[in-house]
């Protein structure tokens, strides 16, 4: 199986690819997980993405495709894989048909995963992640007895550093700007398929499973 998983900030691929990585065996690749990774690291790519990813913009297709490019020939992609946050734009989304073409893996499906804007904005603004177990949680939505646990076990609720209303906004208008057009693309291309991603996270799994036939 080899996806590209679509939709704005918020609409939960990160959540839904995680879950088919368990079932299936696919290799999930993020885009923002592996510049949050070049941040952290202080790398010199990292301290230049750095800056994009603080103001919500996207950062320059040369970083992101050659990331990309490294990522899918490190060798355990022979089960599939799932682009998750990429491509985000056209010119990406031509650097990777041209990448997939040289390297024979053509894709299979674009799911893409409809969340209402209000929806989205509670999602992000509300997302917080436990310091001390890992387990990502939502102000507005977790039970209060998942949110003391994380305290109860000597945690913090920590949100990430993008996850403020400022850049938050700039991060959907540059989705809808830049991204939603590939909606069109891939619709184009016989390869798109649309899930309903409200709804609790069982729910558009199982939707997500239905669409893409596994
Ligand atoms: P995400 O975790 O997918 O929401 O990505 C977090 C941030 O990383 C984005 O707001 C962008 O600044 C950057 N980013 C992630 N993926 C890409 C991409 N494909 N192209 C450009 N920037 C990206």
């Amino acid at each position: 199986m080899r996806v590209v998983f679509m939709g704005a900030p918020g609409s939960g691929k990160g959540t839904q690819a995680q879950r088919l990585v368990a079932e299936h065996g696919v290799v999930q690749i993020s885009t923002g997980d592996l510049l949050r990774a070049a941040v952290a690291a202080g790398s010199p790519l990292g301290q230049q993405a750095k800056v994009a990813m603080d103001a919500g913009s996207l950062v320059s297709d040369d970083i992101v495709l050659g990331m990309i490019r490294e990522r899918l020939q490190a060798g355990d992609t022979d089960e599939g894989f799932i682009l998750d946050g990429f491509p985000r734009n056209l010119e990406q989304a031509h650097g990777l048909q041209s990448l997939l073409d040289e390297l024979k893996l053509p894709l299979d499906a674009v799911c893409l995963i409809d969340v209402d804007f209000d929806i989205l904005m509670k999602r992000l603004t509300g997302r917080r992640t436990c310091s001390k177990t890992g387990k990502l949680l939502n102000v507005y939505f977790s039970s209060q007895e998942e949110l003391d646990a994380c305290a109860q076990a000597g945690g913090e609720l920590i949100q990430r550093a993008d996850d403020n209303e400022e850049t938050i906004g700039n991060r959907l208008q540059v989705y809808r700007q830049q991204t939603e057009p590939l909606v069109e693309y891939y619709a184009g291309r016989g390869l798109l398929k649309t899930v309903d991603g409200e709804g609790d996270i069982e729910a558009v799994y199982a939707r997500m499973e239905q669409a893409l036939g596994v």
